[in-house]
Parts: structure tokens; C-alpha cells; sequence
């Protein structure tokens, strides 16, 4: 397993070449609702980061950094047990983060982000990174949340964003203990799927917290999650994401 972390300081410059690609995947600790734990997206970030390095980490030549499990949580900030950074925090953290990762041999950093709350954040820190540390910088998903354009179930009317159904089948399948399906309930502000402009991924973006929308926190239909979908999507995710990995490699500009 090419886990950067478990590396001697001597294989840095034996193992790790201009070539090389640095995977850094970044959690969140935050409510997901009563029926899901507050580790979801350090999990699906850690887990999909892992089996795409276990499954191309030689072909695309990465290295696994340690997933950042606390990040920009705030919309959650209501609910005791999330603990969330600023994004003056995260920026700065992410800052520094570059600096010491443009001492590397590699030239080339994606984020594996798996909470989309702080997505515009890492759009930011990737230009950011660029210009200050001079890494090609990347911003990738394994699930594109659907408030940015990514897909929500059939029974979600697009509202599938915060412990849904994608979340839930994929915990059901990575770690199915910590899942109360008993808890599982839908979630699906009507106004949310009437408005045209007011909605996500509508033309007018709004400034929510997930209390606006009920005080369960979650935000979609986790009811018909299914473990066997989970690790369809998951398998799918993968693979989407070596794809995606493959592009990078040849993308320039290299570092400056
Ligand atoms: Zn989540």
C-alpha cells in the first residue's frame, strides 16, 4: 500500500518523483442525522482514497496522505459533536498544508473531498496552493453532492445532500454498525423541490444551515438505502475517479 505516512525520511527522494501524484483526502466530523455517525464523511473520504490507491496507486503512481477528518463544518454548528474548523481556519490550515507538501518531489496535490460543505473553500485553496507553493492542484469527489451537480435517488426530487440515501447505503456497507436504520426517516423540504430559482442548484444560491430545514439535520430519503448500493457506488466511484487521476497526469502547467 503506497501510504505516505508509513514512509522512512530516506524513501522520500527514492520513492516519490516529479511524477508522482499526492492523494489527500479530507473528511468532516459533523451531525448526519439521527441515524448516521458523525464519522460519515472521514469514512467515505478514508475508504474511497484507499481502495483507489490499493487499485491504481502503482499504475498512476500515488501516495496516500493521512485523511484530515476535522474541516468546515459550520452549517452543522448548532448540533453538539460537530466539531468544525472556520474557514479562516481551514485556509490557513490548508495553507500550510502546501507549504510543506511543495517540499516534495511531487508536483501534483488533489484533494479527495468528501464533505461539500467545503467545496467553494477548496476551489479557493487550490488557486491558492498554485500561486504560493506552486503545486498543480486538484479538486475531485467521490460523490458529487447534488446541490453541485452531481445525482440524488429517484426518491429524493435532487434534495439528497446530507445523510440521504447515497450516504447511508454507503456507511451500510463500509460500517454497518454504526448505522440506526430504525432512526432512518425522509427529510425533503417541499419548498425546496417546488421553487425554480430558490432551490439548490438553482440560480440563486442561498446561505443555509442544516437546521433551516428541520431539526433531524439531515437533508433527503435514507429510508430505502441499501448496503449492496453503497458498494456498487463506491466500486463506481473508484473508478471514476482513476479516470479522472489519469487526465491529471498529463495535465500541465507542471510546478513553477
Ligand atoms: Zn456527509
Amino acid at each position: 500500500m503506497r501510504d505516505f505516512a508509513s514512509l522512512r525520511s530516506p524513501q522520500v527522494s527514492e520513492l516519490v518523483s516529479g511524477e508522482s501524484i499526492l492523494i489527500q483526502p479530507i473528511g468532516a466530523i459533523e451531525q448526519h442525522g439521527p441515524h448516521l455517525p458523525f464519522n460519515t464523511d472521514q469514512v467515505i473520504a478514508d475508504e474511497s482514497a484507499r481502495s483507489l490507491v490499493e487499485h491504481h496507486g502503482e499504475e498512476l503512481d500515488l501516495w496516500l496522505l493521512p485523511t484530515i477528518a476535522y474541516s468546515k463544518s459550520d452549517e452543522h454548528s448548532w448540533s453538539d459533536g460537530t466539531i468544525w474548523f472556520s474557514s479562516t481556519t481551514m485556509l490557513a490550515m490548508l495553507d500550510d498544508l502546501g507549504r510543506c507538501l511543495a517540499r516534495l518531489p511531487s508536483a501534483r496535490l488533489v484533494f479527495l473531498n468528501a464533505h461539500g460543505g467545503n467545496s467553494s473553500l477548496l476551489n479557493v485553496a487550490c488557486r491558492d496552493l498554485r500561486r504560493v507553493h506552486g503545486l498543480s492542484t486538484f479538486l475531485l469527489h467521490p460523490f458529487i453532492p447534488p446541490d453541485q451537480g452531481g445525482e440524488s435517488a429517484d426518491t429524493e426530487q435532487g434534495l439528497g445532500i446530507h445523510g440521504g440515501h447515497l450516504e447511508t447505503s454507503l456507511m451500510l456497507h463500509l460500517r454497518p454498525d454504526t448505522v440506526d436504520m430504525s432512526k432512518a426517516s425522509p427529510n425533503l423540504p417541499e419548498q425546496l423541490q417546488t421553487n425554480e430559482f430558490v432551490r439548490f442548484g438553482g440560480v440563486s444560491g442561498f446561505g443555509w444551515l442544516s437546521d433551516d430545514f428541520g431539526p433531524d439535520g439531515h437533508i433527503g430519503d435514507p429510508t430505502s438505502a441499501t448496503a449492496a448500493e453503497g458498494k456498487a457506488a463506491l466500486d463506481a466511484a473508484v473508478e471514476m475517479l482513476a479516470g479522472a487521476l489519469r487526465e491529471i497526469r498529463e495535465f500541465g502547467p507542471r510546478r513553477r
